[in-house]
C-alpha cells in the first residue's frame, strides 16, 4: 500500500447512544491515516431496521466531532463515493447478489423460521455442529415447497466452500485461525443486504484500504475474504483491535455499563483530550512509555504493532486522573466557559455579569481540585446560591455547629472590623481571633466557620473563599449559624 493513498473507515450503526467503541475505533483508524496522509471515512451502516434509531446518527456526528475526531468523507459532509448512508445505497448491492446466484457462490433459501428453529434444535439434541443444513441448495422453489416448511420470499445464502479461507493476516495480531462460517444470509427477505454482504461492497466500491474494526467481527473475516475473492476484488488489510472491557473483564455493553455511552463522558465533565488520551491509552503505548499524548503523539508514532492484543480494562480511576491533569492544563477562560452548562443546568448560573465576574474569581480556587467538571457544581454552590437558599448541609451542620457559636461570633466581630477585605486580610483576622486569641488549632478553628460560610465540611480553599465572597454575605452567614 503506498504512502498517501490509504483509505479507512469507521462504519457505526445507528442504533441508540453512541458506543465507546465507536469513538476508539475512529481514534485508531485515525492515528493511522493522519500519520499517513490519507482519507477516513464515516459510513452509517443502518441496515438493521429493527435496531435503527432516527436520533442516533446525529449523536455520532456529535461525539466524534467534539472528540476532534474529524472524518474526511461522510453522510453528513458527502464526498466522492457518496451516498454514505446504506440505506441509501440499496440498488447498489443488488448486481452483485445475482452474480454470486450467477456464478453458483450463492443459492437462495425459502427455510421459515420455524424450520430453522426445529433445525437447529434437532441439531443441538443429536450434540452436532449448528448450522444451516443445506436443505434449499440446487432446489426450484416448488421442489422446495413440496418438503415443507417453506416461505414464498426466499433469502440469499452464501455457499460456503470446504476450502474456505480460515486464515488470515492481521495487522495487528499476526497469523490468525478463525472457525469455519456457516451459510451465511447475504440478502435479506425484506431486500436488505445483511452487513456481510454491504461491509464488503461498500468497503470495495469506497476504496478502503484497510478494514479496522473490533475483536468480535475476526469470525466473520472468512466470509468477507471469500466475498472479495468470488466479487474478483482485492482484499484490503485487515486489523481487528482488542475488545474494551469492564474490570471484570465482561465486555462493555450499553445495558450494564453507563460508561458505554459516549454521551455519559460529556454528562460528567470529561474533557475531550483527556477521553482520547485514555481511548489510546487502552489500546496503545507511545515507545517513550510516557502515559499522557496527545492525538498528534499517537499518530505521529503509529504502529500496529504496538497495538495490544488483549482486551484493555476500562479503568475509570485512570480516566479521572488524566481528566484532572487536563483539567489543570487548561487557560483559566476555558475552564470557565467549560463549567458554565453545569452550573446553569443544575439552576445556579444565570449569565449576569455579576455570575460572570463571580465565576472568574472562583476558576482558580478550583481548577486543581478537580477530577470531572460536574464536581465544580459542588464546590462552587457556595458562591452562586441565592441568600435567601443558602443552607449548611446537615452532615457538615452536624460535624461542625454544634456548640460553635462563640468561635463564630469571634470570627464574625474580627472580620466585621477590617476596612480591606482581601484573602490576606480575611486570613490574618480569623488567624488573630480563633488561633491566637481563642487558642484553637487551625483545623478547629476553620471547620465551623468553613460550614457557615461555605454549607459544607469541603469548600475551596477558605480565606480565599471568604475573600470572593465578600464582607457581607460572609458576616450574613457566620451570624446566622452562630444562633
Ligand atoms: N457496523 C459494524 C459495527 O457497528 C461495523 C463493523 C466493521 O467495522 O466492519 O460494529
Amino acid at each position: 500500500m503506498s504512502t498517501g493513498n490509504v483509505r479507512l473507515r469507521v462504519a457505526p450503526s445507528p442504533t441508540g447512544d453512541p458506543h465507546v467503541g465507536t469513538a476508539y475505533m475512529s481514534l485508531f483508524n485515525l492515528a493511522f491515516v493522519r500519520q499517513q496522509g490519507g482519507q477516513f471515512v464515516l459510513r452509517v451502516e443502518d441496515t438493521d431496521r429493527a435496531r435503527f434509531d432516527p436520533t442516533s446518527e446525529q449523536q455520532v456526528y456529535d461525539t466524534l466531532a467534539w472528540l476532534g475526531l474529524q472524518w474526511d468523507e461522510g453522510p453528513d459532509i458527502g464526498g466522492p463515493y457518496a451516498p454514505y448512508r446504506q440505506s441509501e445505497r440499496l440498488d447498489t448491492y443488488r448486481p452483485f447478489v445475482d452474480q454470486l446466484l450467477a456464478s453458483g457462490h450463492a443459492y437462495h433459501c425459502w427455510c421459515t423460521p420455524d424450520r430453522l428453529t426445529e433445525m437447529r434444535e434437532d441439531q443441538q439434541k443429536r450434540k452436532v455442529p449448528t448450522g444451516y443444513d443445506r436443505l434449499c441448495v440446487g432446489k426450484s422453489y416448488e421442489q422446495r415447497v413440496e418438503l415443507g416448511g417453506a416461505q414464498a420470499t426466499p433469502v440469499v445464502r452464501m455457499l460456503i466452500p470446504d476450502d474456505a479461507p480460515l486464515h488470515f493476516t492481521d495487522l495487528i495480531r499476526g497469523e490468525v485461525n478463525a472457525p469455519r462460517p456457516d451459510d451465511q444470509v447475504i440478502l435479506k427477505g425484506d431486500g436488505f443486504p445483511t452487513y456481510h454482504l454491504a461491509v464488503v461492497v461498500d468497503d470495495h466500491l469506497m476504496g478502503i484500504t484497510h478494514v479496522v474494526r473490533g475483536e468480535e467481527w475476526i469470525s466473520s473475516t472468512p466470509k468477507h475474504l471469500l466475498l472479495f475473492d468470488w466479487l474478483g476484488w482485492e482484499r484490503p488489510a485487515f486489523a481487528h483491535m482488542p475488545l474494551l472491557r469492564n474490570v471484570d473483564k465482561s465486555k462493555i455493553s450499553k445495558r450494564k455499563n453507563p460508561a458505554a455511552r459516549l454521551t455519559w463522558f460529556q454528562e460528567q465533565g470529561y474533557l475531550p483530550e483527556a477521553l482520547l488520551n485514555f481511548l489510546g491509552l487502552l489500546g496503545y503505548s507511545l515507545p517513550s512509555g510516557e502515559e499522557v499524548f496527545t492525538f498528534a503523539d499517537m499518530s505521529a508514532s503509529f504502529d500496529w504493532t504496538r497495538v495490544n492484543t488483549v482486551g484493555p480494562v476500562f479503568d475509570l480511576d485512570k480516566l479521572g486522573w488524566l481528566n484532572g491533569h487536563y483539567i489543570r492544563e487548561l487557560p483559566a477562560p476555558s475552564l470557565q466557559s467549560q463549567l458554565v452548562p453545569f452550573l446553569t443546568a443544575a439552576g445556579l448560573y444565570d449569565g449576569s455579569p455579576e455570575h460572570e465576574a463571580l465565576l472568574a474569581g472562583a476558576v482558580p480556587l478550583i481548577q486543581t481540585r478537580m477530577a470531572l467538571l460536574s464536581e465544580c457544581v459542588d464546590l462552587l454552590r457556595c458562591f452562586f446560591v441565592s441568600d435567601e437558599s443558602f443552607e449548611v448541609d446537615p452532615a457538615a451542620r452536624e460535624k461542625s455547629l454544634v456548640a460553635a457559636g462563640p468561635v463564630l461570633t469571634a470570627c464574625a466581630d474580627a472580620l466585621s472590623a477590617l476596612s480591606t477585605w482581601t484573602v490576606e486580610s480575611v486570613q490574618g483576622a480569623m488567624d488573630a481571633a480563633l488561633i491566637e486569641g481563642l487558642g484553637l488549632k487551625r483545623g478547629k478553628a476553620y471547620a465551623p466557620v468553613r460550614a457557615a460560610v461555605c454549607g459544607s465540611m469541603i469548600s475551596p480553599p477558605l480565606p480565599e473563599s471568604m475573600a470572593l465572597l465578600g464582607k457581607d454575605r460572609v458576616l450574613t452567614r457566620l451570624r446566622a449559624a452562630a444562633v
